[in-house]
């Protein structure tokens, strides 16, 4: 397994030329789901950027490939980016995932935009300055795509970022290997050259007051996004015990600063949950050299084969390449399904897990009274994200009744909101493209 030995990017860097293949498994669909955002059974499935990906391979079939990255473009601002970390959901409802087996949409365009940065195709190009200042919060997706489209615009936009380095979670909370910072380095380097002021290590309402930034400003937006889930278990204060976002954080800077990290090294860990961030803790765990990684998770474990239909996305165990990477170093799957943890032991340290069974039964949690000891040096706590950063939100007074919908209020005069803060559903797409909808917003705003 060469690929763990380093933490580098796990994509295969594609020449342009050596997509073609790919393109030809794309029937250019008359009616093609691919590109529409659709919810199906409460799933999103089709592009949420609504991008017209058959028009974009049609053109990259003749060869018009800056023709094609210009249409990429009109709808995502970051392809470079959301083709690394997106789920796919453009795949989940093309035409040929019918058969389980879609076109590469994601490896197409990342193909594409990776083109585009290293032959200078990207428009970096703004408009006559108005003179009118707007101020970010938060260098996530959204806050960065908000900047983006008003920079553009010709808008004077300063983005204040609590951590080293702009990005946010695109930043640390996301796997080198599966958005290498290089990669969003680069984009963060291409919205300077458009003007765009980053200012970090600086927390708005802790070194800076809001209403000193409020008072600077024409317009201020609230990109900040989500505050880790509490969770609640007797040991959680013990020493040796993380938040996934933490130790991501943690791994991606030492990477940032030495190009390696053993926070891990030889240590036994327990992960609590498993979704996307579970997986990138994998990743870095097997590459920091834990000696155990072992997953738990409440839920069901999901059917082995795909139980529902197309277009919905796969009712079936998710086999990601951190699973994948697990599997072909233990030579088993480190996930436990129905399983819970009911206290982490230990003095000053952790020492082990007590673990126990989860039953369902008509979708209640059934807590087994049986536990099992395990030993384990590390646990880390993957259990999702919620809410928003709520100093800021209640500074400005901002109504988040309804966080849910697809829309960004604003109840403060000149202060706005949009991305994760708002929408909590961990959607990369979806939080570019709200801070696109806010950044326009702005922009009317600011010329009426
Ligand atoms: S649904 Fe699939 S085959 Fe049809 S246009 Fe989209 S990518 Fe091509």
């Amino acid at each position: 397994m060469d690929r763990i030995s380093d933490f580098e990017e796990i994509y295969t860097p594609l020449k342009i030329t050596e997509v073609k293949p790919l393109l030809d498994r794309c029937y250019n669909c008359s009616e093609p789901f691919c590109s529409k955002k659709l919810i199906v059974d409460n799933n999103l499935v089709g592009c949420p950027l609504e991008i017209n990906i058959n028009k974009i391979i049609s053109l990259m079939k003749y060869d018009l490939y800056d023709e094609a990255y210009k249409e990429l473009t009109k709808n995502n601002p970051f392809p470079e980016i959301t083709s690394r970390v997106c789920k796919g959901y453009c795949e989940y409802s093309c035409i040929n995932n019918k058969d389980n087996n879609p076109t590469s949409i994601r490896e197409i365009i990342r193909t594409l935009s990776d083109y585009a940065l290293d032959h200078n195709l990207v428009d970096t190009s703004i408009k006559e300055n108005k003179n009118k200042k707007v101020t970010i919060i938060g260098s996530g997706a959204s806050g960065l795509s908000c900047a983006y489209y008003l920079a553009k615009e010709g808008y004077n936009v300063t983005v204040y970022e609590k951590d080293e380095c702009p990005g946010g979670t695109l930043m640390y909370g996301i796997s080198n290997m599966r958005l290498s910072k290089d990669i969003l380095n680069r984009r963060i380097d291409l919205l300077k050259k458009m003007g765009v002021n980053f200012i970090c290590n600086t927390e708005v309402t802790r070194v800076i007051s809001p209403m000193e930034v409020l008072d600077n400003t024409d317009a201020l937006v609230i990109a900040s996004g989500v505050i880790k889930r509490r969770f609640v278990c007797p040991g959680m204060g013990l020493k040796n015990v993380m938040y996934a976002t933490d130790y991501l954080k943690k791994v991606t800077k030492n990477i940032l600063t030495s190009g390696k990290s053993d926070i891990l090294e030889n240590k036994k860990v327990l992960i609590i949950g498993s979704g996307d961030t579970s997986s990138d803790v994998i990743s870095y765990a097997l590459r920091e050299k834990a000696s155990m990684i072992a997953v738990i998770d409440y839920k069901n474990m999901p059917p082995l084969k795909r139980t529902n239909s197309w277009p919905q996305p796969s009712d079936a165990l998710i086999i990601d390449e951190a699973i994948l990477e697990a599997r072909a170093k233990s030579k088993m799957d480190p996930r436990s399904f129905n399983m819970t943890i009911k206290e982490i032991i230990g003095n000053n340290s952790v020492d082990g897990v007590k673990l126990t069974q989860v039953k369902w039964e008509n979708g209640n949690p059934i807590i087994s009274d049986r536990e099992q000891t395990f030993p384990v040096d590390e646990v880390i706590i993957s259990v999702g994200n919620i809410g928003f950063e709520e100093d800021l939100i209640n500074y400005f007074d901002i109504d988040v009744v309804n966080k849910m919908v697809d829309e960004f209020k604003h109840n403060n005069g000149k202060v706005f909101i949009c991305g994760e803060a708002l929408l909590n559903n961990g959607v990369t797409a979806l939080a570019i493209k709200d801070g696109l909808k806010c950044a326009k917003e702005v922009s009317e705003y600011l010329e009426a």
